[in-house]
């Protein structure tokens, strides 16, 4: 219903990428951290800008383009890398394509695409994370230029960013009207990464944080209108949701295929696990809650590909599909029993993994606040 011959044709071009040039590497960049060329070959391959216009060196897809390539980096057991991708392409430039300026998509959008350079969005703050209008990063004008002082925590590709779009607010309070979004180059003066941050899963991306003490940009690297920053900020928030409901259905459904092929083999009082009963049932729950959150989230997918602004049922999508996913990585856990425990098999690291979503982008309690609202709750 949802995928053309094209997007199939995306799919086997992306798995054989995947196979080849990236899934040989993951377990050790578990340990090291994914080098940061691999930005150029997925640019080279045509894949950090599937939904963008030619004209900057995109590739002109719809949403589902980006759900495909989202699916392939789960099914392949990405994590921190599939996330890092992610950032890139579904977070920190989506804004820069939909609010800036043409002269601006030249220089930070085309080379984000060929993967010539590294993006990262930082909103969250030492002291603010839920709470976004809350922020303390304050960014005032001096001559024909921006003077920023804050500091940002938990930022993916922090490290690595050649630049980071900043979640902002201006020196005079003016409500949700006094925020901005800024371009800040990694070589901006006063720009530093004070540390990167040791987590329980997603191994191999960086987590910064970021330090901005007097740090300088030209007032052209306002992206949008200025004072709509936080308006800009909640539309991003619906993609960043929605890409990550659809990476967590991903990972749901790749975790439940490899716990059922493990309990046709494993036997245990001299038949399959999977032929006591409690094991098969606990299965075929998986499946089916996998299945109906994949259906709600394409729905919505298709809403918004249309341009629509679903909120609540982004929300709902979001909040569901993240706990589906730590659900079945927590049974599966249970399917493999001690094997399920142990590195060497792949649902601890999916329960790690998956874990993360039900916090970044949004927490399930923001979520539900969110979803209530829309209800007049
Ligand atoms: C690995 C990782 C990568 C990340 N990457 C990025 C990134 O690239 N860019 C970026 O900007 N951020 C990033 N984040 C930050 C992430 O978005 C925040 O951690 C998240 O939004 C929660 O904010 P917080 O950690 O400050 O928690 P807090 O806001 O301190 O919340 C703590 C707890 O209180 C609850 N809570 C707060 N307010 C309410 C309320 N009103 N009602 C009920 N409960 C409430 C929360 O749900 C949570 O359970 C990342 C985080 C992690 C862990």
């Amino acid at each position: 219903m949802y995928f053309s011959d094209a997007h199939e044709e995306l799919r086997l071009h992306i798995r054989r990428f995947l196979e080849k040039e990236v899934r040989p590497h993951l377990a050790e960049w578990e340990q090291t951290l994914f080098p940061d060329s691999i930005f150029k070959r997925f640019g080279e391959m045509g894949l950090l800008g599937l939904r963008y216009d030619p004209e900057y060196g995109g590739q002109g897809g719809d949403y589902f383009s980006a759900i495909v390539l989202e699916e392939e980096m789960a099914r392949a057991g990405c994590g921190g890398l599939g996330m890092a991708i992610a950032v890139q392409t579904e977070m920190a430039t989506p804004p820069l394509n939909k609010f800036g300026t043409p002269e601006q998509k030249r220089k930070w959008l085309a080379p984000a695409i060929s993967g010539d350079s590294i993006a990262a969005i930082a909103m969250t703050e030492p002291d603010a994370g839920s709470d976004l209008a809350n922020i303390q990063t304050i960014a005032r004008k001096d001559g024909n230029e921006w003077v920023i002082n804050g500091r940002k925590i938990f930022i993916t590709n922090g490290a690595r960013a050649s630049w980071t779009l900043l979640v902002t607010k201006g020196d005079r309070e003016r409500g949700h009207k006094g925020y901005n979004l800024i371009l800040v180059e990694k070589t901006s003066p006063g720009f530093s990464v004070t540390r990167t941050l040791e987590k329980l899963g997603m191994h191999s991306s960086d987590t910064a944080e970021l330090l901005f003490e007097d740090c300088r940009v030209p007032l052209d690297n306002l992206i949008g209108e200025e004072g709509e920053g936080f308006k800009q900020l909640m539309w991003e928030l619906q993609g960043e949701r929605l890409i990550a409901a659809c990476g967590a259905v991903a990972g749901a459904q790749k975790t439940f295929e490899y716990a059922m092929d493990y309990a046709k083999e494993r036997r245990a009082f001299g038949k399959p696990i999977a032929e006591h009963q409690v094991i098969k049932h606990k299965l075929v729950d998986m499946a089916t809650k996998v299945n109906m959150i994949r259906a709600f989230v394409y729905e919505c997918a298709t809403r918004w590909d249309q341009g629509d602004y679903p909120v609540r049922e982004i929300s709902q999508a979001k909040l569901m599909a993240t706990q589906i996913a730590v659900e079945v990585a927590d049974d599966a856990i249970q399917i493999l029993g001690g094997h399920g425990y142990m590195r060497e098999f792949p649902v601890e690291k999916a329960w790690r993994d998956a874990r993360l979503a039900r916090i970044g982008a949004g927490t399930d309690e923001i979520m539900k606040e969110i979803i209530a609202k829309t209800y007049g709750l």
